[in-house]
Order: C-alpha cells, then sequence, then structure tokens
C-alpha cells in the first residue's frame, strides 16, 4: 500500500489507503509506530517514486497530529467554526433535504454511494468525505455541524479532532487557507471513479446506466429505476451560496 499510496489513495474504488484510523483512534496502534514502520520503509528504499508514496502517507499522519493539537489549543473549536465570520452565516437547513443527504437519497450517485457506504459499513474513503461534506455544506447549504454530527454516529473512526478538521477543512470555515472552496460532485466522480465502479458498487439501481451518464448525471428518467432525480440543481446552489457568502462578507 505504502509504495503506491499516491496514485491510489484518491480512488473510492480501489483498496489503496491504509484502512488504519479505526486502529489509530482507539490506540490499538501508535502513531509513533507507525512513523517509525513508515520511516524504515523509507530508509528501505532506493526507488525516488516509492519515497513520494511513503512521504505522501506520512504527510496524512501529519494532518492527523495537526487537527489533534488544533482542537488541544483552540477547544472552542468542537462548539463552532474557528473562522469568527462563519457564525453570521445564514445556513438553510432544509430538514428533507438533511434527510435524503443521510439516506443516500439525493439524486448525484457519487454522493449516495459515499453515504451508504458509510451506513452500511460504518466508513468512507477520504475522497468521497470531502465530496458529501462539500455537497451538504455549499450544495445543500446546511451547517457543517449536522454532518458532523451524523458522521460520528456512524463512522468506525469517529474522532472529535479529524472530524471537525476534516468538516471545518470543507465548509470553509475552519483553518484551511483557501477562502473557497467548493467541490463539483460531477468533475468528483470523472476524476475519481472515472469507470462509475463505486457508484454501481453502492447504488446498485444504477448498475445498467452507461458510464458516461452515471458520472454526469445526464441519465434517462427510464434508466434509472427507483433511484431519486437530483435535489437541487449544483449550478444554481453554487450561485447562491456565492451570493450568500458575499453578504456575510466573508474574509
Ligand atoms: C469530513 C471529514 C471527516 C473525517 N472524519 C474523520 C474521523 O472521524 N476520524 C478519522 O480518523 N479521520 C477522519 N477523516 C480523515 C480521513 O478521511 C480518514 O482518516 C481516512 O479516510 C481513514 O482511512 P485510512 O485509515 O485508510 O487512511 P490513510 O490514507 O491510510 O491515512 C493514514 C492515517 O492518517 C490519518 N489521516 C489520513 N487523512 C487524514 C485527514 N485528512 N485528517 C486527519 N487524519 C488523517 C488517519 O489516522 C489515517 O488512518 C475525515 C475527513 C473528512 C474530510
Amino acid at each position: 500500500m505504502l509504495q503506491s499510496y499516491d496514485e491510489q489513495r484518491n480512488f473510492p474504488a480501489v483498496e489503496g489507503t491504509s484502512f488504519l484510523s479505526a486502529a489509530i483512534k482507539f490506540g490499538a496502534i501508535g502513531v509513533r509506530t507507525l512513523w517509525q514502520t513508515s520511516a524504515a520503509a523509507m530508509a528501505d528504499t532506493r526507488s525516488d517514486e516509492a519515497r513520494q508514496n511513503i512521504q505522501t502517507w506520512q504527510q496524512e499522519l501529519a494532518w492527523r497530529e495537526f487537527y489533534q493539537h488544533a482542537l488541544h489549543f483552540f477547544p472552542d473549536l468542537a462548539q463552532g467554526p474557528y473562522r469568527e465570520q462563519w457564525k453570521r452565516f445564514p445556513w438553510e437547513n432544509n430538514e428533507v433535504h438533511f434527510q435524503a443527504w443521510c439516506e443516500g437519497q439525493t439524486g448525484y450517485p457519487i454522493v449516495d454511494a459515499a453515504m451508504r457506504q458509510l451506513n452500511e459499513t460504518g466508513w468512507m474513503h477520504n475522497r468521497c468525505r470531502m465530496i458529501v461534506a462539500s455537497f451538504l455544506t455549499k450544495d445543500l447549504i446546511i451547517d457543517w455541524r449536522w454532518g458532523e454530527k451524523y458522521f460520528m454516529q456512524k463512522l468506525v473512526d469517529g474522532d472529535l479532532a479529524a472530524n471537525n478538521g476534516g468538516w471545518q477543512w470543507s465548509a470553509s470555515s475552519g483553518m484551511d487557507p483557501k477562502p473557497l472552496r467548493i467541490f463539483n460532485p460531477y468533475t468528483q466522480a470523472q476524476k475519481f471513479d472515472p469507470d462509475g465502479e463505486y457508484i454501481r458498487q453502492w447504488v446498485p439501481e444504477l448498475g445498467s446506466v452507461d458510464t458516461g451518464a452515471l458520472l454526469s448525471g445526464q441519465f434517462e428518467p427510464h434508466s434509472r429505476r427507483d433511484y431519486p432525480g437530483a435535489i437541487v440543481i449544483h449550478k444554481v446552489q453554487q450561485q447562491r451560496f456565492k451570493t450568500l457568502y458575499a453578504s456575510v462578507k466573508l474574509g
């Protein structure tokens, strides 16, 4: 896994990550042990490419440490946004939309696949955590704390610091220096699930839809069987979100 981590870690249909998060969270294995093991692997390899892969994995461990330290030094993060301006943001908090997101019934295949993976297994791929978190906050305009809480109820690796850090990063209210980040769920699916394999695994109703349509969401109504239509339109919501963002003068 370590030797190919950089190339494979973003593809949810591939088992390209360590799946160690629950073991780390519950102390079954320590981060120092993992760091030393990866450092030994680094010392043993002569390939620059393999070293790069190992280094990327170590950087993920560093993200974990960063969020642990952030929560330790800024305990208010557990209650709300790091960036003050976000306290004024007018979240719309539509409960019907929230329920559809929780159940994997939004009509956005990559979002629904990920939420169903979470509901069925208690785990979700990191790329998909970012996609569904962006969708909840930027497309549905729902307070990230609703998603944070739902994740804590479902994740086997649920960890206050990592989860809060991931949600605030996705909502743009955290320590990420980029002021506003909006993921396009279709582009994300095209890049990171290019054959639609992950979507088909978790959204079997779409099993016979052709890949191009599956990834663009442009499928014929008759081909989607019981699968719902999109509950919001990404382009419209993106614009609405930007207008709200500008109205509260977030910097
Ligand atoms: C919205 C959101 C919520 C998240 N909630 C949690 C959570 O509750 N618990 C949790 O452990 N991780 C969380 N993450 C981070 C990340 O998704 C998981 O750690 C990772 O998917 C676990 O899979 P893995 O063990 O195969 O990771 P690998 O890719 O193999 O990474 C190795 C280890 O590094 C740490 N790590 C990797 N990525 C991150 C990251 N972005 N932030 C912090 N630590 C990281 C984890 O301990 C992980 O086990 C969240 C990310 C987002 C975007």
